[in-house]
């Protein structure tokens, strides 16, 4: 059983095993946590993106974490919330489903998501979470911890509850 918390702070400063980025299906970097992960990365991460030629939505692709603590940086595209009706609860969670799977085949013992999707995309904190909550619980990967890496009270206190 993987082991779940919760945490509100900034994700890149977290001593984890990889931090999987809310990144756009370019790559190429972006706002919000992208950004944050790209600055504090430093610069060598972006030629790195750019050698994965863009990630599909759902799906997730690693990096090394150059100058982050974590040793991987696992960015996934999360669905941008069209109303609920385009597939995006399905492909929110295949970024959570996917993300894992990266990190298991890179033999990863710890793992921190940012809340995927719920800044600039649009999609709805508490909707999101549970996805989040229950993709982790159903995913069945090795991986031993996975944190909810919150930016904000609401999505701290809605993890909270849930977990
Ligand atoms: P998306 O485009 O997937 O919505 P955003 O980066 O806009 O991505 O937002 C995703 C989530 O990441 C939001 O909940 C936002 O508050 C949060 N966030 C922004 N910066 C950080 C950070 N440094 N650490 C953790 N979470 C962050």
């Amino acid at each position: 059983m993987i082991q779940m918390a919760v945490l509100k702070g900034d994700i890149t400063k977290l001593e984890v095993d990889a931090i999987v980025n809310a990144a756009n299906t370019s790559l190429l970097g972006g706002g919000g946590v992208d950004g944050a992960i790209h600055r504090a990365a430093g610069p060598e991460l972006l030629p790195e993106c750019r050698k994965l030629n863009g990630c599909e939505t759902g799906q997730a692709k690693a990096t090394r974490g150059y100058k982050l603590a974590a040793s991987y940086v696992i960015h996934t595209a999360g669905p941008v919330w069209k109303g609920g009706n385009s597939g995006e609860p399905e492909l929110l969670a295949a970024c959570y489903r996917n993300s894992l799977k990266e990190a298991e085949r890179l033999g990863l013992g710890s793992v921190a998501f940012p809340c995927i999707s719920t800044g600039v995309y649009g999609y709805p904190s508490d909707k999101a979470a549970k996805i989040a909550v229950e993709t982790v619980k159903a995913s069945g990967a090795s991986v031993e911890s996975v944190v909810f890496c919150c930016f904000s009270d609401k999505d701290y206190d809605i993890y909270k509850s849930l977990l």
